[in-house]
């Protein structure tokens, strides 16, 4: 399996770190090691200073498919969670800088925190989008939502089919909206999608 990143998916994102809004999803990937599942504790690395939380969406791909139309879309995913993406943001500025590759700031150990996984029709509200929210230390720093994506899951399953073949299992982290921050040891994260907890995780 792999995962998949999108990045800068949230405008209000793009800007909070000034990067500039894409007009086609920024990609990148993580290996099966940066997998974090079960509510286990995230133990912070000494390679960073400055690991941030960002709280994403995260679909399950459901088929294998290339070259996927848009009225296809939806027989790829099923089901969806709530994710981290931790992010050594020292790191990145640093390769960003030298306009290297991003995987020692973003694809190290345990960096893709994945929920409980919920059936789209779930957790769909009455208006048709997905909302999900992250909390730190039982205070909420980030509101998502399907709504506020540049590019939703249809967008993005044609976009990236088009150069890789997505299998079953794959991940798909779909972006962070606004509200990220620094990690520190002690702090605890939880994720809720719709009116449900799916994710919980401790930094150790
Ligand atoms: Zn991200």
């Amino acid at each position: 399996m792999k995962i998949i990143c999108i990045g800068r998916n949230y405008v209000a994102h793009a800007k909070e770190l000034g990067n500039e809004v894409p007009t086609e999803p920024v990609v990148f990937f993580k290996p099966k090691t940066a997998l974090l599942l079960d509510d286990k504790d995230f133990y912070y690395p000494d390679f960073s200073k400055d690991i941030h939380y960002e709280g994403e969406l995260v679909y399950k791909i459901c088929n294998n498919g290339k070259h996927i139309k848009p009225k296809f879309t939806k027989d790829y995913y099923k089901e969806v969670s709530v994710g981290i993406d931790f992010t050594a943001r020292d790191i990145q500025e640093q390769v960003k800088a030298k306009g290297l590759p991003w995987e020692r700031a973003k694809a190290f150990d345990h960096s893709a925190v994945v929920g409980k996984f919920l059936p789209i029709e779930e957790v769909t509200n009455s208006e048709g989008h997905i909302e999900y929210t992250l909390s730190k230390n039982g205070e909420r720093v980030q509101i998502g939502s399907t709504q506020l994506m540049m590019f939703n899951i249809d967008d993005i399953i044609v976009q990236i089919s088009k150069i890789f073949t997505l299998n079953i299992g794959d991940l798909i982290f779909t972006g962070t909206p606004a509200g990220v921050g620094p990690i520190a040891i002690g702090d605890s994260y939880s994720g809720r999608l719709g009116d449900q907890d799916v994710l919980q995780c401790s930094i150790k």
